[in-house]
């Protein structure tokens, strides 16, 4: 039989984290092609040199992940439709606001029988309704879609330090099987689980609640305020799953995708970190502005994702249900300070 060819679409600082883990599992099993190509949005580095080529020259991506080798087998390409030409899985991992755009210059260039996965935490929101990002690329390819999320910092795994994943699979478990080999090493545990809607909405929420706690590390008002704005944090991105999607799993939010992940964000994230520089700014810096100056070219999620479930909100009348998530987008767009996080939050919700 052929062998399978593994592409990943992305190569930010979790993309290429992505990359070098898939990379290790395609030399070693034998069903998998030993190339893995990663797609570059490319650009040219301070020294005059593409990316691509920087990252082809030294196995490492100097820019998004410096100091860690990628794995001689992974080939980086700036021309997305070559990348993507002949591959039998894709795994997308970019910012999830560029993944409109990368859809479409896909139609037509991939395999009818191609198996996506999407790492990308957040949605689009449409005049229909809320889009996750998995149906984004399921119905833009017309192809399936698991996703993968899970309390995965990227530079950590990148240092081979254990943690966890979840996989969230529709109907296929031999699929999820094949993904769950893909991604798993002694390091990264990967566990399938049959409700992508619940494991996809847990990695796009808590980023909102990532930068709710970000606030609070601003304001330092302390680790029990922290606790209780996760808690309830967590209280809203279960009660928004459900009322999105009646499929969502209770369980699933006791997976690493669920409590464990927005543990991790909201002590170590990029999320985090810029909310709680905005904080104590005092209105004087915009989240732009940090996240240009303090992420050098990463992205944060939590900004447009805050403002995306608010448009949610506002059109199903929901507003008065999730104080949290609602706060948390006026505090980023200027209409409230950021010591509204703790005074609208601890508001009963009607519900
Ligand atoms: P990142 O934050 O490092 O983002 C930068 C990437 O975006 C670079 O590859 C850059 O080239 C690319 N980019 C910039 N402009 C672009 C454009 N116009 N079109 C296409 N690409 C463009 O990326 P990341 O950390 O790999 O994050 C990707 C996804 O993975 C996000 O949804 C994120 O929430 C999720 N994620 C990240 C982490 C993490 O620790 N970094 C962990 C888990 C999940
Ligand atoms: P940040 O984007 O806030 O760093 O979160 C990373 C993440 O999703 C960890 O699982």
């Amino acid at each position: 039989p052929r062998k399978t060819r593994v592409t990943v679409v992305g190569s930010g600082n979790w993309g290429s984290v992505a990359a070098k883990l898939i990379a290790s599992n395609t030399l070693r099993l034998s069903s998998f092609h030993d190339e893995v190509r990663m797609w570059v949005f490319e650009e040219t580095l301070p020294s005059g040199e593409k990316l691509t080529d920087a990252i082809n020259r030294n196995n490492e991506n100097v820019k998004y992940l410096p100091g860690i080798k990628l794995g001689k087998n992974v080939v980086a390409d700036p021309d997305l439709e070559n990348a993507v030409n002949g591959a039998n899985m894709l795994v997308f991992v970019t910012p999830h606001q560029f993944m409109e755009g990368i859809c479409r210059r896909l139609v037509g260039k991939v395999k009818a029988d191609v198996e996506a996965i999407s790492l990308i935490k957040g949605m689009e929101v449409k005049m229909e309704g809320p889009c996750m990002i998995s149906t984004l690329i399921s119905d833009q390819l017309g192809i399936n879609c698991c996703v993968l999320m899970g309390a995965n910092i990227a530079n950590e795994i990148a240092v081979e330090k254990f943690s966890e994943a979840t996989v969230g699979y529709r109907e296929k478990k031999e699929i999820a099987q094949k993904w769950v080999q893909l991604f798993s090493t002694s390091y990264f545990i990967v566990t399938p689980v049959q409700d992508v809607e619940g494991v996809e909405l847990c990695g796009t929420l808590k980023n909102v609640v990532a930068i709710a706690a970000g606030f609070v590390d601003g304001l330092e008002m302390g680790n029990n305020t922290k606790a209780a704005i996760m808690r309830i944090g967590l209280r809203e991105m279960k009660a928004f799953s459900k009322m999105l999607f009646s499929s969502v799993k209770d369980t699933t939010f006791f997976e690493s995708c669920g409590v464990a992940d927005l543990i991790t964000t909201c002590l170590g994230g990029r999320n985090r970190k810029v909310a709680e520089a905005f904080a104590r700014s005092e209105g004087k810096r915009s989240f732009d502005e940090l996240e240009a100056e303090m992420l050098q070219g990463q992205k944060l999620q939590g900004v447009s994702t805050a403002k995306e479930v608010y448009e949610v909100l506002s059109h199903r009348g929901w507003l008065d249900f999730f104080p949290l998530f609602a706060t948390v987008h006026e505090i980023c767009i200027g209409t409230l300070p950021p010591t509204a996080i703790v005074e609208h939050s601890e508001r009963t919700p009607k519900m």
